[in-house]
């Protein structure tokens, strides 16, 4: 059995320069994100704000979380400001949302539209027509307290790896073609895929950001 810090050492030997590790540790415990921190790991990703409410405080100052999982609109208020970045704004209601509620407390969130392009029905994320759209209308312009830096996705729940790639791909093109659409957009530079079972194929087709939570600290107990 490796430890936590051969799994990571491995991992980021893989990773070309300029791709950030997003440790995923949701459902483990402190001790392991504890042995992660040791071996000099500092971004770690949650999807529950219970969860990160409560591993925040407990973990040293200089850790940035991100925020990775499916936000309900009742629950902004309670997370802006404590993660550096939510990469899973799946909607422009929500969006618009954090942005009240972040310039009502004071801070600016940094986030990732999270767009969906998995086969599954069940996956969150704005289409690729709607945030195309978005951009187009320059619906960015009103935001007050909030920065975009940059899309987010998921491939297919599938072992098609030529159904993943094009996944990829089509998340990939769509940053590209934003960017055509706002030539002037600002720090619009992260391209969060790849997990686990596909983060090699994800930077492949152009990820900078890789949320890889089993392959560092295995199978999740729930
Ligand atoms: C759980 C999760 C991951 C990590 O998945 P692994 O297969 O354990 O690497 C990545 N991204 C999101 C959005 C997740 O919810």
């Amino acid at each position: 059995m490796s430890t936590i810090a051969e799994r990571l050492a491995a991992i980021r030997s893989t990773l070309p320069e300029g791709v950030e590790l997003v440790a995923v540790s949701k459902f483990h415990p402190l001790e392991q994100l504890m042995e992660a921190y040791r071996a000099g790991q500092r971004v770690f990703g949650e999807s529950r704000i219970q969860e990160l409410t409560v591993k925040k405080p407990a973990m040293p100052d200089d850790v940035r979380w991100h925020f990775i999982g499916h936000l309900q609109t009742n629950k902004v208020r309670r997370l802006v400001g404590v993660p550096a970045l939510i990469e899973s704004v799946d909607s422009e209601r929500l969006l618009e949302l954090i942005d009240a509620e972040s310039a009502r407390a004071g801070v600016i969130s940094r986030v990732l539209l999270q767009v969906h392009v998995a086969q599954e029905e069940t996956k969150f994320g704005f289409l690729p027509d709607e945030i195309l759209d978005y951009f187009r209308r320059r619906a960015f312009e009103s935001l007050k307290a909030t920065h975009i830096c940059g899309l987010m996705a998921m491939a297919s729940n599938t072992d098609d790896m030529l159904r993943v790639r094009q996944d990829f791909e089509t998340v990939a093109s769509l940053k590209s073609r934003i960017l055509e659409i706002a030539p002037d957009l600002r720090g619009f530079d992260t391209l969060s895929m790849g997990m686990s079972d596909d983060y090699p194929l994800a930077i492949d087709c152009g990820s900078n950001m890789v949320r890889v939570g089993t392959a560092i600290f295995g199978e999740r107990s729930v």
